[in-house]
C-alpha cells in the first residue's frame, strides 16, 4: 500500500529530536512521499534543508502562511517570488485566509492570497489553502480566480456538505486529516457524498493527531488512522482509499511514482 501525507510540516523543530525515525515509521507505514507546505521566512531554509536531503519522499511548496501575514507582508511574498522564480516548487502553500485568532490584518490576507493565486496560475501548479473560520471566503476568492486552469486543495478541509460541494465542484480536492477521526466532528458526514476521487489525505503534523493519539504530537505515519476511518465512512477498502487518493496527490502535484 503506497500512501501520500499532502500536508506535514516535518522540517519545524518540533521533530529535531527525532527527524529520522519519523521518516523511517512513515516508510514503514507505506508513507512515499511527505508534501511540505511552506509557512514565513524564518522556516522556508529548514524545510528545504529537509528536501535536499531526502529528494523524492520530502517535497517541498513555496508560500507564506495567512496567520503570517502582517506588517511586513510586503517583504515575506517578495521572498516567496524569488523563490518561485529561481526553482520549481509542487505547489504555492500554504496560503489563504485565517480569521480565528486575529482579524487585524485581514485586509492584507486578502491582498496576500490573490497575489499568490496569480504567481500560482503564471506557474500552472496548484495551490494548497488554509481557510480556517474562512471556509467561504476561500471558496469565494477561488470561484473569482477559477478560469479552469486553477486547481488545489482545501487543506485539513472540516466544514460542512455544502462546503464540500462547493469546493468540489470548483475542480478542488478535499484534504482530509485527523478531525475526521475526532467524535462528533460530523466530517464524516460531510464527505458522504463527496467521491474518492476528490480527496486527499493529510496529516497537518504536528498539529491534529488522529484518534488514538488525539492532542499528541502527530506525524505522518498516522495517516493510516485517517486512512481508515475514510474507508469506514466511504464503505471501501482501506486498499481502494490508499490507491485513488494517492493517485490524486501524485496527480494534483505533478509528482513522478
Ligand atoms: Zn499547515
Amino acid at each position: 500500500m503506497r500512501l501520500v501525507d499532502t500536508h506535514a510540516h516535518i522540517y519545524l523543530e518540533e521533530f529535531e529530536k527525532d527527524r529520522e525515525g519519523v521518516l523511517q515509521r512513515a516508510e514503514k507505514e507505506g508513507v512515499e512521499k511527505i508534501f511540505l507546505p511552506a509557512i514565513d521566512s524564518t522556516t522556508h531554509e529548514q524545510m528545504l534543508k529537509l528536501e535536499a536531503e531526502h529528494p523524492g519522499q520530502c517535497i517541498s511548496m513555496m508560500g507564506l502562511h495567512p496567520c503570517y501575514v502582517k506588517e511586513n507582508y510586503e517583504a515575506e511574498l517578495k521572498i516567496v517570488e524569488d523563490y518561485l522564480a529561481k526553482r520549481s516548487f509542487a505547489a504555492i502553500g500554504e496560503i489563504g485566509l485565517d480569521f480565528y485568532w486575529d482579524k487585524t490584518f485581514t485586509e492584507l490576507q486578502y491582498k496576500a492570497f490573490h497575489r499568490q493565486i496569480e504567481w500560482a496560475m503564471h506557474y500552472d501548479i496548484p495551490i494548497a489553502i488554509h481557510s480556517r473560520n474562512a471556509t467561504d471566503e476561500c471558496i469565494e476568492v477561488v470561484a473569482g480566480h477559477q478560469n479552469g486552469r486553477l486547481k488545489g486543495v482545501f487543506h485539513c478541509f472540516s466544514g460542512y456538505a455544502n462546503q464540500a460541494k462547493k469546493i468540489t465542484d470548483l475542480g478542488f480536492y478535499l484534504g482530509i486529516g485527523g478531525v475526521v477521526t475526532f467524535k462528533n466532528s460530523g466530517l464524516d458526514k460531510a464527505i458522504e457524498d463527496i467521491s474518492l476521487d476528490q480527496l486527499l489525505l493529510e496529516t497537518d503534523a504536528p498539529y491534529l493527531a488522529p484518534v488514538p493519539f488525539r492532542g499528541k504530537q502527530n506525524e505522518p505515519s498516522y495517516l493510516k488512522y485517517v486512512l481508515e476511518k475514510i474507508a469506514m465512512t466511504k464503505r471501501c477498502t482501506i486498499e481502494e482509499v490508499a490507491a485513488v487518493t494517492t493517485d490524486n496527490a501524485l496527480k494534483l502535484f505533478n509528482a513522478s511514482k
